[in-house]
């Protein structure tokens, strides 16, 4: 089959690769229909090439239709139209009954210290190959895919594998009082969705913050007050206490994660928190004075006190210090994590009609084949052609 294999920073390829087999009697192969791009991509893309091998398959947001199954399988039949979580759950274990999902025991890497396992995500999260790709294969088949209708297009569907769950937990966890205010930076899909869902849940003002102007133009466009992050942090901190009668709002959703643009000395940061442990990244960045290493820096000061800091951003390795006088003189509830695909589906589920609520018919800005996906990595990367959202297509 062709599949997107990881070679280098910044260099992936479409390659011929062995086909998937199955392997445990509930394994399922999927063929794949589409198979979205997240900035989650973009962390392997660039950054943390330590832990990949050349040759491992990326992607975790398919859907597609089941070609075999195997020879336990009973809630599925092949031609089913499912879509994949991204993390692998076997959702039968103590964690799971807690809709811990990402925390799933079964699937848990205990080498690294990690969550539960997740598709394309290299060693770091269990060497599952991904899906952007001909063919996946995904274990628990018959409880880890979620089955959906056939009929409308994909795009109805299949941002219920990351972008829609992780966007949910995000203002769950954001804990917002009836009409409360929100931050949301980073305006990238997870961000966009997020002011949605906020929006949709009865949220009152919505401030999203991003560098990217086509992004700001987009989210304006569904109401939400946009300000640039590209203005230095003072004025962005004022600009949020004006819209909040001097407090800063409810709470602050960071879509943004570890490569925050602009930040101060962003890319040697960036470097820093991604792959040096805390031990050894703190005494660093004391050294070079740097007090606002990242966007979850910003959120704690653009959160009012005793609001809530939802943080659904990746960030690996330390991304420290963390402000602690500040988090505790504010009384800040901080919440962050994976998304726990499975305990949101049947949330959301209703709300893909065609309604559509928020908006996920016209969400994608761009479809591709698979065989261009190192050139729509590329654009992702570099935010070109207005690129918020791409769909892959084998
Ligand atoms: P993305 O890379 O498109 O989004 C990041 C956005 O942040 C971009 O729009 C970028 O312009 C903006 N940004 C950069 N620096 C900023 C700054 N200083 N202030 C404000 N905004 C800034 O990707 P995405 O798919 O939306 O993902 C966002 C984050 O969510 C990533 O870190 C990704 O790994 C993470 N993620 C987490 C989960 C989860 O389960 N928790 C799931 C999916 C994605
Ligand atoms: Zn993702």
């Amino acid at each position: 089959m062709r599949a997107l294999t990881w070679h280098g920073k910044r260099d992936v390829r479409v390659e011929t690769v062995p086909d998937p087999r199955l392997v445990e009697p509930d394994d399922l192969i999927v063929r794949i229909t589409s198979s979205g791009i997240c900035g989650s991509d973009l962390h392997l893309y660039e950054l943390l090439g330590p832990y990949l091998d050349p040759g491992d398959i990326l992607g975790h947001e398919p859907m597609g239709v089941v070609e075999y199954t195997g020879s336990e399988v009973h809630a599925l039949k092949p031609g089913d139209r499912v879509v994949i979580p991204f993390n692998v759950s076997c959702r039968a274990c103590p964690m799971c009954d807690r809709g811990l999902h990402s925390q799933c025991e079964t699937t848990q890497v205990r080498e690294h210290g990690t969550g539960a396992s997740l598709f394309g995500y290299t060693k770091l999260y269990g060497q599952v190959p991904g899906g952007q790709a001909e063919l996946l294969r995904v274990p628990f088949g018959n409880r880890l895919p979620i089955k959906v209708p056939d009929g409308p297009p994909d795009d109805r569907y299949v941002y219920l594998s990351d972008v829609l769950p992780t966007a949910w937990q995000a203002v769950e966890y954001a804990d917002l009082p009836e009409g409360g205010t929100l931050t949301v930076l980073g305006l990238g899909p997870i961000g966009d969705m997020a002011t949605r869902i906020a929006q949709h849940r009865g949220a009152g003002l919505v401030i999203g913050i991003d560098p990217v102007a086509e992004r700001l133009t987009r989210a304006t466009a569904h109401g939400v007050t946009c300000l640039d992050a590209g203005r230095d942090g003072a004025e962005l901190t004022e600009a949020v206490r004006e819209l909040t009668e001097g407090r800063g709002t409810d709470a602050v959703i960071d879509a943004v994660g570890m490569e925050a643009h602009g930040a101060p000395f962003a890319k040697a940061a960036q470097w820093v928190t991604a792959l040096l442990p805390d031990s050894v990244a703190q005494p660093l960045m004391e050294r070079a004075g740097v007090d606002r290493l990242t966007a979850l820096h910003l959120a704690m000061e653009l959160v009012r006190r005793g609001g809530t800091v939802s943080v659904s951003g990746v960030y690996g390795g330390a991304a420290s210090p963390m402000p602690l006088l500040t988090m505790f003189d504010k009384q800040i509830q901080l919440r962050m994590g994976q998304a726990n695909v499975w305990r949101w589906v049947d949330d959301i589920l209703p709300l893909l009609t065609d309604a559509d609520p928020l908006g996920v018919d016209s969400f994608k800005t761009h479809d591709m084949p698979l065989e261009e996906a190192p050139k729509a990595y590329a654009m992702f990367q570099a935010k070109e052609d207005g690129m918020v959202k791409t769909l892959l297509h084998p």
